[in-house]
């Protein structure tokens, strides 16, 4: 089996950060000094390599998870000259994509987050921080824009300690702040690194540490040192008996390896992106301190045919197991399937069952992503990120396996669609374009979802937020030619009961040939929170025959889809079949199934319904100035305020707030504030709406 680089030698890294931090800038650095292209393109004139969207440009948002590789070996210490292959996931900023954030942390191994030294952790860095934490993603954190007006190292740090209570390490120290700023000083090797900028930085020279700086570099370092021989047992007692100097710069950096990998230590770096300052040496941190595929524990997934939890090992010689992250459209290649291939070796021409839908596929040609083409391969070892062409029924979250041992691995979690919106077009032509390029969309995007408004004949687009349907209407202008109006983004309503009913049905078709008969007697209730529709059959002595018990939940299911009132779906509901009557000829599968919708339809307008919003988590960092404004802005909204902290100057508000009260809402802050505040909004819940609201909210619909 051939393996062109070994797998401890891989690096699957994501790069995350807060719009405007600097991710789309740093990962243009890198791409460039890691030769994989060979001019700087400036982000703002559109040419950065990562983007593949025109909008992301105008946006300055990153929304497409592109993945792409490159090679890099450290210059100095751990793995000096050793070439590592970095495989770079994009992932967005924007928290209105949470499903990109989150589909990429699955996939990647370690990541980069990068921070605005001027501003340290703001909101959205907090909720995609969390995200890393919860799938365990060992990190790096730069604290980028060392060049900028107000760029603050330590105060960025101690965001990082006060906010997201993480571990940190810090490994440099910025030579000079702001206009002074020249390069980065290494504290295990005491090396300060001054950048040439006529050769954009690729040139630098790693001189001694100034000596206006050696006080303070010392101090950091044996700082650094003593945390070091805290956290490796190995090297505590040298580390008490004989000081910091009896600690070798080798030791250092194998016990911060260890550390980051245990998710004990975030190491601190910092430089400037754009300034081409420090993002070699974040290479060098990257290959030194994230782990590769072999450190990580085998994947953990299901038996495709017995459920029992099993292991795969990430050997190459291991069973086929990969899992698909991402479908993108390429103009030149086509429908691309991205996938990780956690164990075995993927092989163009391989065949593959997709354990999720129980389904043989044919993967065509394997391809690897570079910064700007495209490298084919015949085969993907464990640990390996490749593109896929050719593959017809996978879809985002599915596992590709091999056919002797079928896996499932723990699929992606998609967000709530909350938000919906009305589309119309003018003509067919027009029609027919939008039709294609939803279905495409909505391939690489699983949580967009469509639907008919039934009364209207209009397109119904259902999406995490404002934002993410705009970006979607915009893609389907741009590149689907679509010519659509679009109606206001609206609130996705649910219904559910608002008390218990029984009743009896009876459907009775008897018009000469053969008929359609069914009784069934159905007691509704309100169920609890997200358990959607809980039924049982509580039928005695088989008045109805177990194949007709399911046409009557299969019924009852498809009249919650279509709604009651409006056609707002109904959620969380139980039902019990209580009694029913068959007939010996006219009885079939059809006729319970209508007779349960019926049944359910006619229970739920006894019971009486009531409506559910979406309710957001809001969290708003405010100036203190400013508090009583932002204050103000949630409670104007039917929002309540659940907790606040301070931090430095700022505050940070903790707010649920009715989502119908949230469309414009993080403009209307911006301008009561002078631009000073920022929110960020993420779905909570789905809650009853007090009903002396309902007509109100209801009234424009
Ligand atoms: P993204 O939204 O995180 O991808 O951020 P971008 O890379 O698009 O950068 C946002 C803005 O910050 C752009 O105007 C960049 O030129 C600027 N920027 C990025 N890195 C630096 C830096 O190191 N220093 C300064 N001063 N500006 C930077």
């Amino acid at each position: 089996m051939s393996r062109d680089i070994p797998l401890e030698r891989v690096r699957n890294l994501g790069i995350m950060a807060h719009i405007d931090a600097g991710k789309t800038t740093l990962s243009e650095r890198i791409l460039y000094y890691t030769g994989r292209i060979h001019q700087m393109g400036e982000v703002h004139h559109g040419t950065t390599r990562l983007d593949h969207h025109p909008l992301e440009q105008k946006k300055g948002i990153t929304i497409m998870s592109a993945a792409t590789t490159a090679h890099w070996a450290p210059t100095r210490g751990l793995y000096e000259g050793q070439n590592h292959r970095l495989q770079l996931i994009d992932t967005p900023g924007h928290v209105d994509f949470t499903v990109e954030v989150e589909r990429s942390l699955r996939v990647l191994d370690g990541a980069v987050a990068v921070f605005d030294a001027a501003h340290g952790v703001e909101p959205q860095s907090e909720t995609v921080w969390r995200q890393a934490d919860r799938y365990g993603v060992p990190r790096l954190a730069f604290i980028n824009k060392m060049d900028k007006v107000g760029a603050d190292f330590e105060r960025s740090v101690e965001s990082l300690v006060t906010r997201l209570h993480a571990p940190v390490l810090v490994l440099q120290l910025p030579y000079g702040e702001g206009v002074e700023h020249r390069g980065v000083i290494d504290l295990i090797h005491r090396r300060a690194y001054v950048f040439d900028e006529r050769s954009h930085g690729r040139k630098y020279v790693a001189a001694e540490v100034p000596s206006e700086l050696r006080d303070a570099v010392e101090m950091r370092r044996e700082r650094l040192v003593e945390r070091c021989a805290e956290l490796d047992p190995t090297l505590t007692d040298r580390y008490l008996e004989s000081g910091a100097s009896s600690i070798t710069t080798d030791e250092i950096e194998r016990a911060i390896r260890r550390a980051t990998l245990a998710l004990q230590a975030v190491p601190v770096l910092c430089g400037s992106a754009f300034k081409n300052k420090g993002v070699q040496m974040l290479l060098d941190a990257v290959v030194k301190y994230l782990p590769s595929p072999a450190d990580l524990r085998p994947v953990q997934g299901t038996d495709a045919r017995t459920g029992a939890a099993i292991e795969r090992p990430g050997r190459d010689d291991a069973p086929l197991c990969a899992l698909a992250f991402k479908l993108v459209n390429d103009r030149n290649a086509g429908a691309l399937t991205f996938l990780r291939v956690y164990s075995g070796t993927l092989r163009a021409g391989m065949a593959v069952v997709n354990a999720s839908r129980d389904r043989r596929e044919r993967v065509g040609r394997l391809v690897r992503m570079h910064a700007d083409e495209q490298e084919e391969v015949t085969e993907a070892p464990a640990g390996s990120i490749v593109a896929a062409i050719g593959l017809r029924e996978t879809r985002t979250g599915d596992t590709l396996c091999d056919p002797r041992s079928p896996v499932l691995l723990q699929s992606i979690t998609v967000p709530e669609p909350v938000v919906t919106l009305a589309v119309e077009t003018r003509d067919a032509a027009n029609s027919e374009r939008l039709a294609t390029g939803l279905a495409r969309l909505c391939l690489e995007d699983p949580s967009l979802a469509v639907a008919t408004d039934e009364e209207t004949g209009q397109t119904l687009l259902k999406g995490v937020g404002e934002l993410h349907l705009e970006i979607v209407l915009d893609r389907l202008r741009t590149e689907y030619k679509v010519e659509a109006r679009a109606g206001r983004p609206r609130v996705a309503w649910r219904e559910t009961l608002g008390g218990s009913a029984t009743v009896t049905w009876r459907h009775s078709v008897q018009s000469g040939g053969p008929g359609q008969f069914a009784v069934v007697v159905v007691e509704v209730a309100p169920g609890e929170r997200d358990t959607g529709l809980v039924f049982s059959d509580e039928t005695r002595g088989g008045v109805i025959p177990r194949e007709f018990v399911q046409s009557v939940e299969r019924g009852i299911r498809a009249a919650m889809e279509r709604g009651i009132r409006n056609g707002r779906p109904v959620v969380d509901v139980r039902v019990k079949l209580i009694d029913g009557a068959t007939h010996p000829v006219d009885s079939n599968a059809v006729a319970f199934e209508i007779a349960g919708s019926r049944a359910f339809q006619e229970a739920a307008r006894q019971a009486g319904m009531v409506l559910l919003e979406p309710v957001m988590a809001v969290e708003v960092t405010t100036p203190d100035e400013f508090l009583g404004e932002s204050l103000a802005s949630v409670q104007s909204r039917r929002g309540h305020v659940r907790g606040m902290t301070a931090q430095r100057g700022a505050q940070v508000i903790e707010a649920e707030v009715p989502l119908a009260s949230l469309f414009g809402y993080v403009g209307d802050l911006r301008s009561r504030t002078q631009g000073r505040a920022g929110a960020t909004l993420r779905f909570a819940r789905y809650e009853r709406v007090p009903a002396r609201l309902e007509g109100e909210l209801l009234a424009d619909e």
